[in-house]
């Protein structure tokens, strides 16, 4: 690891390597316009959410932006995150299988009712905010949200 542990890496969160840094702007091309646009950008010093290693993040201020100190890590973040959308998909599944062994089919109930439930469902997570039961409980909102989208756009879902 080059430079001691003080000096954070810097890290430039604009979306394009087509930036040219100033005091206090920064000028960012607009590949669709074809045409440099000037921004105000903070600076926050946050540690890598992969290694830890201390960054000083470059970011415009209202923009959704996203911080990893180093390709690599940026990869390591993206294999976990599929990882963890593996889990999240296979809850889901035992999740509708376990609704339509209780309820029957879930695409026999109207749209309206799912969106009741879902209410319902949502104010049950808000319980559970910050306790255990959180993420079943999240599992249930998402649920009932795939089972409205899979309604809306009238497809056949196969779990
Ligand atoms: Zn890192």
């Amino acid at each position: 690891m080059l430079g001691s542990k003080e000096e954070p890496i810097e890290v430039y969160c604009f979306g394009t390597n087509k930036f040219r840094l100033k005091a206090t702007i920064v000028e960012i091309f607009n590949e669709k316009l074809g045409k440099w646009q000037w921004y105000e950008y903070s600076k926050t010093v946050m540690p890598c959410p992969v290694c830890g290693r201390l960054m000083k993040v470059y970011y415009i201020p209202g923009t959704t932006w996203f911080a990893c100190c180093s390709e690599e890590c940026y990869k390591k973040y993206e294999v976990r995150l599929l990882a963890d959308l593996d889990d999240f998909i296979d809850e889901m599944k035992n999740k509708i299988l376990k609704k339509n062994a209780e309820y029957g089919d879930f695409r026999q109930y109207d749209v309206s009712s799912l969106r009741s439930h879902l209410i319902e469902e949502i104010r049950e997570w808000l319980r559970s905010v910050g306790t255990v039961k959180e993420p079943l409980e999240l599992i249930d909102v998402a649920n009932l949200c795939y089972m409205i989208w899979s309604k809306l756009k009238g497809s056949v879902a196969h779990v």
